[in-house]
C-alpha cells in the first residue's frame, strides 16, 4: 500500500486559497513532489510567459491543465471553437498532456438531462475535431451525480467509455471521489484500457459530507477503499502520477506546508 514520493502529483486546487502560482509551484518542489497539475485562473494572474518560465526552471513536471468549459454557450460553435484552441495552446505551452472538460450545468445543454447528455456527446466529438492537431488529449473526468445538475451530467465511468468508444484520442480520468460508490467501477476502469487513462486523482469521502463540493478529505480520512482502486487502474496499465486534488474549506484554512506534508505522507501509507 502507498505510493513513491516520485509518483505524487498535486493538484494546485489543493492549496489555492493560500499559495498563488509560483509560491505552489515552490512549494511543492520543496516538498520534493515531481509533478503538478495547474488551472488556467492561477496561470492567467501571473500570465503565459511566466507561468511557462516558472515551470520550465522548476524541473516539476505537468499533470494536467484545468480546464476547458463551462462554455456560457456550448451551442455558440465560433466561442467554443476559440476558446478550445486558446485552451490547449496554453495547456502545450505549459508542458500538459491533457486538458480537463468541466461542462457545467446540465441546462446549458438543454432542459432534459437525457438530451443534455446527448448534447455533449455531440460537443466532445466538436472539441475532438478542433483539438485533433494538438499532441494535448482532452480529458473527461465523471463527476458525482450529486454534481449532475449544476457542474455536470457526465457522471459514471460508463458513460465517459461510451463517449470514448465513438470519439477517437479523448480519454478519461478516474477520480476516487468522484466514482468510489459506482458498483460498475472496477469493470469500467478494465474497459479504459492503458492508452484512455489520462489521469488518477485522490481525495477521501468524508462522513457525514457537509459541502457538495468544499469538503473533500485527505486520503486515510475518509471511507474509500484508495489502494483498491489504483490498484484497477493500475492493472489497466495507468502508469502516470497519482494527483492529490482536494477542494476543502477545513484544508485551505490550514499551513499549506503542512498541508503537503500530510498530503505526501498520505501518499505513501493511504493510496
Ligand atoms: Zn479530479
Amino acid at each position: 500500500m502507498g505510493i513513491a514520493l516520485d509518483k505524487v502529483a498535486i493538484n494546485q486546487a489543493t492549496t489555492r486559497e493560500q499559495w498563488d502560482f509560483r509560491q505552489s509551484v515552490e512549494g511543492y518542489r520543496r516538498h520534493g513532489v515531481p509533478w503538478l497539475a495547474l488551472w488556467r485562473d492561477k496561470v492567467a494572474e501571473i500570465g503565459l510567459k511566466e507561468a511557462v518560465r516558472i515551470i520550465a526552471n522548476s524541473g516539476i513536471k505537468v499533470s494536467g491543465y484545468n480546464r476547458l468549459g463551462a462554455f456560457a454557450d456550448p451551442h455558440d460553435r465560433a466561442v467554443v471553437r476559440s476558446e478550445t484552441l486558446a485552451v490547449f495552446d496554453e495547456a502545450e505551452a505549459l508542458g500538459a498532456p491533457c486538458v480537463l472538460y468541466f461542462p457545467g450545468d446540465f441546462r446549458l445543454f438543454a432542459k432534459e438531462l437525457g438530451d443534455a447528455r446527448r448534447r455533449l456527446g455531440e460537443l466532445v466529438f466538436d472539441i475532438a475535431e478542433i483539438t485533433r492537431e494538438h499532441r494535448c488529449r482532452l480529458a473527461l473526468e465523471p463527476l458525482h451525480p450529486m454534481l449532475a445538475a449544476d457542474r455536470s451530467p457526465l457522471n459514471t465511468l460508463a458513460q465517459a467509455n461510451d463517449l470514448c468508444d465513438m470519439v477517437e484520442g479523448v480519454g478519461v480520468v478516474i477520480d476516487v471521489y468522484h466514482l468510489w460508490w459506482d458498483p460498475a467501477l472496477d469493470a469500467e476502469i478494465a474497459r479504459c484500457g492503458k492508452d484512455r487513462l489520462l489521469g488518477f486523482h485522490v481525495s477521501d469521502w468524508r462522513v457525514p459530507t457537509r459541502d457538495l463540493v468544499f469538503d473533500r478529505a485527505m486520503m486515510g480520512d475518509g471511507v474509500i477503499d484508495i489502494p483498491h482502486i489504483r490498484q484497477q487502474v493500475e492493472r489497466a496499465g495507468y502508469m502516470g502520477p497519482v494527483e492529490v486534488e482536494i477542494f476543502s474549506r477545513e484544508w485551505w484554512q490550514r499551513d499549506p506546508d503542512e498541508v503537503i506534508e500530510i498530503a505526501v505522507q498520505r501518499c505513501g501509507r493511504c493510496v
